[in-house]
């Protein structure tokens, strides 16, 4: 045990490594207004790896370094200065160091690391660059405003992961339907849905008709930053008249009923269908890592299945009324909400006819995508073009590392507004627990 967890922490703590050693010291700020732009300019110890994203309603810029701390206080700006009108920081994840820069209008930002020179040591630089005021037309201020919002803030990326595939037929219906097939065909409607969807991206975990083990499955959903993995199945069962869809979350502490726990052990044995067996020693580590982390990602995959259960019973018959949790091994991402569906049973002849129709696998499809584009309007992620889209983004799901502090600064809010909408007496918050934040707070 003690051993994985290390290893757990090792991995953690690798990307800091790699890139910066040794802890950062901010050691001062100085900065500049020109006619066209603000520079900032921090004196730090070392290069720093860092991050600049802007956030609207109200406009900040965020500047992330990791392994980072401060090690001066900040001179504000004065009330009339045009660019911005404070400058605030908080820890992150207990190393980093994120500061969070009040802006009078968006920018579009620019920033680079500086070499030691002969006056100064290790800089990094934030250029803040006004937009464009026309004031005879007002068109060209609006039109370059529009394009900052979509170069600046990222897409929610949808990992879409077809079960089974290649020498892995999946379940096999009377007629000889194979569930790798009919999968693929929704999966890729899908995707379709999705990339149309303005601030979403859809990656396709297997591209085609060939076998990914299970645990790939959720590397590829990480390599690709995926902020939600949805894993589509149709499945047999030895009863004929077994029908409906299901939606599943991973539980650790066994299935929610006895059809759900065969059903994972159906898709869990799919590795060694596939040719590739489960690693005993890689399950250990899995169970750490979930022990650790997956609070935050096991609300959010709750969230999303129950949205996508309740388009599932708009479009036909539920086999679960309620989301269904099951040891699936497809869903062990510890920091990526995932959910499994179950679109049908291809063992039903009715059912089996459906998943064979475009249209109705264009349906099935259809709720999938619903379901989670209504969880990402509550909870698109902060950086996110679609939290720009629909702008009452007021939830915010805890995750490592977080304080009330830093959640406050990343808003733009006061700690006492989060608070008292929430109706917390201290400022103890928990991993995977759901704040509402006052915007206007
Ligand atoms: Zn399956």
């Amino acid at each position: 045990m003690r051993v994985y967890l290390k290893f757990f922490f090792l991995m953690l703590s690798l990307p800091g490594l790699a890139m910066a050693a040794q802890n950062i010291e901010v050691k001062s700020l100085r900065y500049w207004t020109a006619p066209d732009h603000t520079r900032l300019v921090f004196d730090v110890s070392n290069k720093p790896e860092h991050k600049v994203f802007l956030l609207e309603n109200p406009h900040r810029l965020v500047i992330d370094l990791s392994q980072a701390s401060l090690k001066t206080v900040f001179k504000q700006p004065g009330r009339k200065h045009p660019v911005f009108t404070g400058i605030r920081s908080a820890s992150r994840h207990k190393n980093d160091l994120r500061i969070v820069v009040d802006l009078k209008a968006s920018v579009n930002p620019k920033s680079m690391t500086l070499k030691p020179n002969n006056k100064y040591g290790h800089r990094l630089v934030v250029d803040l660059y006004q937009q464009a005021k026309n004031a005879a037309t007002g068109l060209v201020a609006k039109t370059s405003v529009k394009k900052t919002v979509q170069q600046k803030a990222r897409d929610i990326v949808v990992a879409i992961d077809a079960g089974h595939g290649g020498e892995d037929p999946g379940a096999l219906g009377k007629r000889g339907t194979r569930e790798k097939d009919v999968v693929f065909s929704i999966a890729k409607k899908l995707a379709k849905m999705i990339d149309k969807q303005p601030g979403m991206k859809a990656v396709m975990v297997r591209k085609g008709d060939y076998y990914i083990k299970l645990r790939e499955r959720i590397n590829i959903a990480r390599k690709a930053k995926a902020d939600l993995f949805v894993s589509i199945h149709a499945d047999a069962f030895k009863k004929r008249n077994v029908k409906g869809a299901s939606v599943f979350t991973l539980s650790r502490k066994g299935a929610s009923s006895e059809a759900a726990r065969w059903l994972a052990a159906k898709e869990n044995n799919a590795d060694l269908v596939g040719g590739v067996s489960l690693d005993e020693m890689d399950d250990t580590l899995a169970s750490v890592l979930l022990d650790l982390s997956q609070t935050a990602s096991k609300e959010a995959s709750r969230e999303v299945a129950g949205k996508v259960l309740k388009h599932f019973k708009s479009i036909g018959h539920l086999h679960n009324d309620a989301v269904q949790k099951a040891g699936f091994a497809v869903l062990k991402s510890p920091d990526i909400p995932s959910i499994l569906v179950e679109t049908a049973f291809i063992s039903n002849p009715d059912e089996e006819a459906k998943l064979r129709n475009a249209k109705h696998q264009q349906k099935m499809a259809a709720a999938i995508f619903k379901g989670v584009l209504g969880y990402f309007k509550e909870y698109a992620p902060a950086d996110t073009l679609l939290a720009s889209i629909y702008k009452k983004q007021t939830k915010h799901i805890i995750t490592r590392g977080e304080t009330l502090s830093g959640i406050a600064v990343l808003y733009g809010v006061s700690m006492k507004s989060i608070k008292s909408a929430n109706a917390l007496v201290s400022n103890t918050i928990r991993i995977g627990q759901v704040l509402k934040i006052p915007l206007d707070g």
